[in-house]
């Protein structure tokens, strides 16, 4: 069975033309796919009753079934999926009072990068996700919705790095940008990454407007290495250099996530360093409290330690933004649903 969400558009015409169909059919199929979120074939009434067999035996819509379905009273709902290879991947629907609807979608089966305050890469990465599993999560979430609600949002910042599988990103953003398609604007899609310079640098040469976010989470390289191993490799000066270069080719403010450790990296001295490193640069910083994870030994500072942080950065002419905790009660911060379900999936050696 092929995952029709794997499927270009051009391969779905080639499948048509080789059996002498027309190739609006393509379009009728998409519509039902993203507009009408059909759930089958069988649903597709305008195709015939010919055609939906043919498809049906060769085409699955969905390559994923739902192991967990988990609603928060603040309108948060999370989904864990079970890929076809029985590997498990969690995303996110977000809802907020200014009538947002945001789908957090996952990348890769954990994540290799090695965060040591996050859940999602405690056990490596498994493998990279296909662009119809990347796909598939955000009809899935559309499918959350009532029929008169739409998703207006996405945000890269499930499980992985999203610019470690771009080849297989893109083209699902892409469909989920046309207006046959989710028609969510570029600019309503955020990447976020633990800033892979090569990756920045391509989505700017790319010029394609969507919202980068980069992952800085400390003002020094000493400290971003301990909190972020992969930053040995990288270093913060090369980072902002990118994301300079993203804001000129594509005129879009870069926004700076920072996760606050209580007595890691949350100190005003490092507010103080983080704004002489971001001064005069068209930066948002957006301040995430921590998220506890079971099994580490990190600490959420108090509201006080936050707005401290967030003033000094203010004071020093940044913009920024705390981020509001959403989902706790059902462990809606990346990778930890899939670690507090029993069942974690076959591992097996990463990919490249
Ligand atoms: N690999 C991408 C996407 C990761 S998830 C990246 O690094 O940006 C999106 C954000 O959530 C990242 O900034 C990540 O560092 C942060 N995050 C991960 N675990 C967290 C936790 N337990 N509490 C708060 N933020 C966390």
């Amino acid at each position: 069975m092929l995952h029709l969400l794997d499927q270009t558009s051009e391969q779905f015409r080639d499948w048509l033309a080789q059996r002498d169909l027309p190739a609006y059919r393509a379009a009728q199929v998409r519509r039902w796919l993203f507009a009408e979120r059909a759930e089958s074939f069988e649903e597709m009434t305008d195709l015939g009753k010919s055609l939906r067999g043919l498809l049906a035996a060769e085409f699955t819509i969905w390559s994923a079934k739902v192991a967990a379905h988990r609603e928060s009273p603040d309108g948060t709902e999370k989904l864990l999926l079970e890929l076809a290879d029985g590997h498990r991947i969690e995303c996110v629907l977000l809802r907020d009072d200014k009538e947002h609807r945001t789908a957090c979608i996952s990348t890769q089966v954990g994540c290799a990068m090695g965060c040591v305050f996050c859940a999602s890469g405690l056990d490596g990465v498994a493998r990279n996700l296909s662009t119809g599993e990347i796909l598939e999560q955000l009809l899935r979430l559309q499918r959350l919705l009532p029929k008169d609600e739409r998703l207006t949002h996405i945000v890269v910042m499930g499980m992985g790095e999203p610019l470690a599988n771009l080849p297989r990103l893109l083209p699902a953003l892409e469909t989920a940008n046309r207006p046959d398609g989710l028609g969510i604007s570029a600019r309503r899609i955020t990447i976020s990454t633990v800033g892979l310079v090569p990756g920045i640098r391509r989505l700017a040469e790319l010029d394609c407007q969507y919202h980068l976010a980069v992952s800085l989470h400390a003002p020094n390289d000493e400290l971003r290495t301990r909190l972020v191993p992969t930053n040995r490799k990288i270093g913060i000066e090369r980072i902002l250099e990118a994301a300079d270069e993203y804001f000129a080719k594509t005129g879009r403010r870069v926004t700076f996530e920072y996760v606050l450790l209580a007595g890691l990296n949350d100190q005003p001295e490092h507010a103080h360093q983080l704004a002489a490193r971001l001064k005069g640069r068209p930066a948002l910083v957006n301040l995430i409290p921590f998220n506890p994870v079971a099994e580490l030994p990190y600490r959420t500072p108090k509201s006080t330690a936050t707005v401290r942080f967030a003033e000094i950065l203010q004071q020093n002419g940044l913009s920024v933004a705390i981020r509001y905790r959403k989902g706790d009660r059902i462990d809606a911060a990346c990778g930890q649903l899939r670690r507090s379900t029993a069942y974690s999936g076959p591992t097996r050696a990463p990919e490249t």
